[in-house]
């Protein structure tokens, strides 16, 4: 990154939540030009319109980076582990940090910013996490945590006078009330909650992948996709897909169709589209089709007929639907 320059240049991480707000906030109160980036990955349900509101509001130009099949090999195999559910922080970050600064490069900033609280979250803002995340991503001292900068060593902006340290904060730990008096100084309102925001973080989610991974070994966009479509159950080592409302019935049509993935609808009621994922048999088909039952609006205690699509015709099964108890065995 750029050292020797006249008014240096900050690329700050913008998340979205209200610490990487509060940041550039403060960043943008010290003599340089600042610039924002927002990474999306594929299991990010964050709001993109708010970042761009923000970014736009506080007068800053916005890069936004997809992280696709590197961050889902990392969910797959994280060198550094996953944290309290699937979410490889350590190596999500280290992965953020190297794609920030090859932007930094390109755009001539001199120094990363980032939201990040000394010991808000045990997994990777613990001082020796964020050392080796540093270190790991090639920036010693190029990265900048103006909510603690007080309480860390001082980075490179700091110790070369291009940003006033007298002017950065001291907080710590999990209590947001610093940051939430912060935003009402600032006027900075309508920020997203802390619980928005990657799936992986998400026990019931989090359970998906695990079983995902431990089936399949990896994990690709379209798995990341459906992943996130219909319910999951398991069946023999089969993945079945049901899916929840209109929205996902459709997209789960067409993918089955552009994929050839069999698939079961019942024949006179309404109903979801179920997925069948797998080497099937019979006894799966026909358990298959007893779940999708249970989720249309056919008699639950009746055969009903349910048609299996394939790739090469269709036929019909006859299934009673399962009852609760079984279908939470079942459940993923
Ligand atoms: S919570 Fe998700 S997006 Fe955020 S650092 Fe962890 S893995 Fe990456």
């Amino acid at each position: 990154m750029e050292t020797s320059i006249q008014r240096p240049k900050a690329l700050v991480l913008l998340s979205g939540g209200l610490d990487s707000l509060l940041a550039t906030r403060i960043i943008l109160d010290q003599d340089v030009d600042v610039e924002a980036v927002h990474f999306i990955t594929p299991f990010y349900k964050g709001d993109c319109d708010s970042v761009s509101r923000f970014s736009r509001d506080f007068g800053i130009k916005l890069h936004v980076v997809f992280l696709g099949q590197e961050f889902l090999d990392i969910v797959a195999n994280p060198p550094h582990g996953y944290g309290s559910q699937m979410n490889p922080c350590i190596d999500c970050r280290i992965l953020m940090f190297r794609k920030a600064k090859e932007l930094a490069n390109k755009i001539g900033a001199s120094f990363l910013v980032t939201g990040e609280v000394l010991d808000e979250r045990p997994f990777s803002q613990r001082l020796r996490a964020m050392q080796l995340i540093e270190r790991e991503a090639g920036l010693e001292g190029k990265i900048l945590r103006p909510l603690s900068a007080k309480l860390l060593p001082p980075t490179e902006a700091e110790r070369m006078g291009w940003v006033n340290r007298e002017k950065l904060l001291a907080i710590r730990g999990k209590r947001r009330t610093p940051q939430i008096k912060l935003a009402a100084k600032y006027g900075i309102k309508n920020y997203p909650t802390p619980s928005g925001g990657c799936l992986l973080n998400d026990p019931a989610f989090a359970r998906r992948v695990r079983d995902h991974l431990e089936h399949e070994g990896r994990l690709t966009l379209k798995d990341a996709i459906l992943l996130m479509i219909g319910r999951h159950f398991r069946i023999n080592g089969v993945k079945i897909i049901v899916g929840r409302n209109m929205d996902e019935n459709n997209r789960l049509l067409a993918i089955a169709e552009q994929n050839q993935i069999p698939y079961l609808v019942v024949k006179e009621y309404k109903g979801p589209i179920t997925l069948i994922m797998g080497e099937t048999n019979p006894n799966i088909i026909e358990k298959a089709a007893a779940i999708t039952v249970r989720y249309s609006d056919a008699p639950k205690n009746i055969p009903v007929n349910v048609l299996y699509r394939r790739k090469n015709g269709e036929s019909e099964v006859t299934a009673i639907a399962l009852n609760d108890e079984q279908i939470n065995r079942l459940r993923i």
